[in-house]
């Protein structure tokens, strides 16, 4: 019976819920963007609190400097792209945990990168630019709410709520629940090759070599260890992902030779 009705929400969610992503694409909207960022608020301080509290936060100043000059470069690029994001709360923090590879974005562009995907990669500035390229554009094209729609919306999700709820001590309910579980659950592949595409794009025009997206995912590929990085997992393989990148990037490369400083947007903390 729950599990009828489970299938009835879906079915009804999909009839009323479905909004158009900036390629065109069909997706699934059960939350708002406006409730999604007030929700992801939340996830996030809780999310990143058990870290906060064993000082794993931006504890590295070399790191953050590094990270926080990239990302700025990054959302000023953003903004130009969808000028209203301008007013959103644009946050990254780093967290000291060199066995995780891996990045995240939750709606509203409250971002985390773990250590691990920098030294396990050894990533440059390029590569870098890529994966915060690539993780702001799931924010920008609201694949974050459209995860957090998925979330809710699944037995999957529902399933997952205990298992989350149980293993993380979060306390989080609804659509913050959601939220938090949206940045662990697999993107799906359109989702991934709209974010591959504007990330290449955000990341040439703030002056990032466009080719390094293409190095990124082979590193990532090849990264040692028990099982494929955490960062696969939650943004898996679109088809033909290294070849598409390789097509654009000579059209990407006006962007990154265009001559002068690039703008920066100022982050907090
Ligand atoms: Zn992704």
């Amino acid at each position: 019976m729950k599990r009828l009705y489970l299938h009835f929400l879906v079915c009804l969610a999909l009839i009323v819920g479905c909004a158009t992503s900036p390629t065109g694409r069909r997706q699934l909207m059960l939350v708002s963007e406006e409730s999604a960022i007030n929700a992801s608020k939340q996830a996030y301080v809780e999310m990143l609190k058990p870290y906060e509290e064993k000082g794993q936060i931006d504890n590295n100043p070399a790191l953050k400097d590094r990270v926080y000059r990239i990302t700025e470069r990054l959302i000023a690029q953003a903004i130009k792209m969808r000028p209203e994001t301008k007013n959103w709360d644009w946050s990254i923090k780093i967290i000291d945990d060199p066995k995780t590879v891996n990045a995240w974005a939750m709606a509203g562009g409250k971002m985390a990168l773990y250590s691990g995907l920098v030294t396990q990669l050894k990533a440059t500035d390029d590569e870098l630019a890529q994966v915060l390229g690539h993780e702001i554009a799931h924010a920008l094209a609201k694949h974050s709410a459209e995860q957090m729609s998925v979330a809710m919306a699944s037995s999957v999700g529902v399933a997952a709520v205990g298992v989350v709820g149980d293993r993380k001590g979060l306390a989080l309910t609804g659509a913050a629940l959601a939220s938090a579980l949206a940045v662990q659950m697999p993107m799906s592949r359109s989702a991934e090759s709209e974010a591959d595409r504007i990330g290449i794009e955000l990341a040439a025009k703030a002056g990032y070599d466009p080719q390094a997206a293409i190095t990124l995912w082979q590193k990532m590929a090849n990264v040692g260890g028990k099982g494929p990085p955490e960062f696969l997992s939650t943004h898996p393989s679109p088809e033909n992902r290294e070849k598409k990148l390789a097509e654009l990037v000579p059209q990407m490369m006006p962007y990154y030779e265009q001559k002068g400083p690039r703008p920066t947007y100022q982050l907090k903390g």
